[in-house]
């Protein structure tokens, strides 16, 4: 644990308190390539600190999020919200559709495209959604069918 300058920056930047469940919020969300629900938060904070309630780590992901200091990200056919840090980077999701585990990846191929329909169009493009689904390694090998022609 240790050097919360970052994240003590990002909250001063944006006008918050640096409450130590903020500034661990924002630590845990660093340090995975992949959003978080606000009950796995919930879960690592406590190992740490068993005072903390769900309803404080759902308050200060309320702060965060009314700041877009983090960005909330749906996980689709599933009622649930996950989390992550908006650092501005624009990126998309891969989702696999057995056990919805969820990774992000990392740049886009829409730009050129995005270009393209606003030059036919006359459309100013602000945006869009790109949801790519699969299977992840470990379900594809379940799901492959074993062979029989030995
Ligand atoms: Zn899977
Ligand atoms: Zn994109």
């Amino acid at each position: 644990m240790g050097d919360y300058s970052k994240y003590i920056e990002i909250l001063n930047r944006n006008g918050l308190k640096n409450t130590k469940h903020r500034k661990k919020i924002l630590e845990i969300l660093d340090s995975k390539e992949f959003p978080v629900s606000a009950e796995d938060i919930y879960l690592d904070i406590k190992m740490s600190d068993s005072n903390i309630s769900l309803s404080t780590v759902y308050r200060a992901i309320e702060a965060l999020l009314n700041k877009d200091i983090i960005v909330k990200v749906n996980i689709r056919d599933e009622n649930k919200g996950v989390y992550e840090i908006n650092n501005m980077l624009h990126k998309h999701h891969i989702i696999c559709r057995l056990c919805h585990k969820m990774v992000s990846v990392l740049g886009c191929p829409l730009d050129a495209f995005e270009e393209k329909i606003n030059k036919e169009t006359g459309f100013k493009i602000e945006g869009h959604n790109l949801e790519l689904y699969g299977l992840c390694p470990g379900c594809n090998k379940k799901e492959s069918p074993v062979s029989n022609s030995e």
